[in-house]
């Protein structure tokens, strides 16, 4: 590392489009002349790509830039840079809370971001740019700092939302639906097998709304286009909308062995009711015939959602109605979540909000409940054969592990149903293609040896 170049600190907070912006924006000051430091306090920027979903997620990005206030290093205070949904949400607002704020960066001002840097170091402060922009830029640095995984990469296919759930803030922060060109997608994903990554994400809000060229090209067909491309062995997305899970994309599915067994597929409630009054485009009944027609075509597809409890006006009923959608489907992780009021979103004005201790304990139930169905979904692993992409040594061996095996690596691996898999082995390495046979599971993982033959 150099001693001279001024050190920039990126902090993503939110969903995976932003890990995947954050690595454009460390990209990006990597060209303005920066390197990057994992310690804060060593930094001359400092920036957070914030996440405005649900307030708590608000509220941990002003906490954090709050911190850079004062002088922090060479008898200086960093330039303090605020990205993303709350920046876009905010605008001028966030100088209230931050003073000392330099630059508020929107979610379609990503092209702008070298022009302000350079502002910035030549003395300028202050700067808001929460301006529109009709097209996804293209051409970003595709090499950025930020990177820690390389076997496994997110590439973002589409940007913005027209769906206006009438929770959510995010058709009013990230803008109208706007699809990348295929042909520059497939050239970012060869460039990322060429570096060795084995493993996609494909990414957008609404990723199966995906229209190309003009309406042109399907979510479907970008599939077929990426499957390929040489040196992917799996491809992944997120997050796709019951609504537009054609059977063009079901097939697709089916036919695509790259695409992984698992699909990440949205419900929010069990009730028809609450589904109408979001605004989700489908009922309970639609959206389970949709599951069982990908389990007709994809019978061993491992299935995750999204829940939202205590959404204004929910009773008891409706409550069940999804806990009871739980138990039919069974699906193998879930993602729940109480009910946040959002400015601009209609459902903050309806007059039937719940109280937080009613959301929390409808939360919890919730919780409770899926835990007991997830453990049951991995332990039907045991005993069988999966096949893992190794991503690098386990975080946290388990204790007692050396002792019980030969090895003395402690490896983890994700299998195509999407289940974290550990196992011993010093042979293995980040980006192999390892077959496991499952032993013991686990909640939220699952444990497993190498087969002899591999
Ligand atoms: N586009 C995706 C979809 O349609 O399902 C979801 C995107 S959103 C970033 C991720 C999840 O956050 C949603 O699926 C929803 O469960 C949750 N969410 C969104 N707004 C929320 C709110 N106001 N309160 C609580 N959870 C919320
Ligand atoms: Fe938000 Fe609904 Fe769009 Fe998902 S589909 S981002 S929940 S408005």
């Amino acid at each position: 590392m150099s001693q001279d170049k001024p050190k920039a600190y990126v902090n993503t907070i939110g969903c995976q489009m932003n890990v995947y912006d954050s690595q454009i924006l460390a990209g990006l000051l990597q060209n303005a002349g920066y390197e990057q430091t994992h310690d804060p306090d060593l930094a001359d920027l400092v920036l957070c790509n914030t996440c405005a979903i649900r307030h708590k997620a608000q509220e941990k990005a002003y906490s954090f830039l709050g911190r850079f206030a004062g002088t922090r290093i060479k008898g200086k205070r960093p330039l303090t840079i605020m990205a993303g949904c709350v920046a876009q949400k905010e605008k001028e607002k966030a100088f209230a809370r931050l003073p000392h704020l330099d630059l508020v960066l929107g979610t379609q001002a990503f092209g702008r971001f070298e022009t302000h840097v350079k502002a910035l170091i030549a003395g300028e402060t202050r700067i808001v740019d929460t301006a529109p922009s009709e097209n996804i830029f293209e051409g970003f640095p595709k090499d950025a700092l930020a990177v820690k995984i390389q076997v496994s990469r997110f590439v973002t296919i589409m940007q913005g939302c027209e769906n206006f759930c009438t929770y959510c803030v995010v058709p009013y922060v990230r803008g109208k639906e706007r699809s990348r060109n295929p042909h520059a997608i497939v050239e970012e994903i060869e460039g990322l097998a060429g570096s060795g990554v084995r493993e996609i994400t494909l990414l957008g809000q609404n990723v199966n709304s995906y229209a190309g060229n003009n309406g042109q090209v399907s979510f479907a067909d970008l599939l077929y286009l990426v499957s390929r491309v040489d040196g992917i062995d799996r491809i992944r997305f997120a997050t796709s909308h019951p609504k537009d899970l054609s059977m063009d994309l079901i097939r697709a599915m089916k036919d695509i062995d790259k695409v992984c067994n698992h699909l990440h597929l949205p419900v929010q409630s069990g009730s028809s009711e609450i589904l109408k009054r979001m605004n989700r485009k489908y009922d309970r009944d639609t959206y389970l015939k949709r599951i069982s027609a990908l389990r007709q075509a994809c019978p061993d597809i491992a299935l995750s959602t999204d829940i939202i409890v205590g959404f204004p006006g929910e009773t008891i009923s409706d409550f069940q109605q999804t806990m009871d959608l739980l138990e039919t489907v069974e699906f193998d992780a879930v993602f729940a979540f109480a009910y946040s009021a959002r400015s601009f979103t209609p459902a903050a004005k309806f007059s039937n909000q719940l109280d937080e201790q009613t959301k929390r304990d409808r939360l919890n139930t919730l919780l409770d409940f899926q835990e007991k169905i997830t453990e049951k979904k991995n332990k039907a692993f045991v005993g069988k054969k999966v096949t893992v992409l190794v991503e690098g040594d386990s975080p946290k061996p388990r204790d007692g592990f050396v002792k019980k095996n030969k090895n003395t690596r402690q490896m983890f691996g994700r299998s195509g149903a999407n289940k974290i898999v550990h196992f011993a082995s010093d042979q293995a390495a980040g980006g192999d293609l390892v077959t496991l046979q499952i032993i013991n599971a686990y909640p939220h993982s699952l444990w497993g040896e190498v087969c002899e033959s591999d």
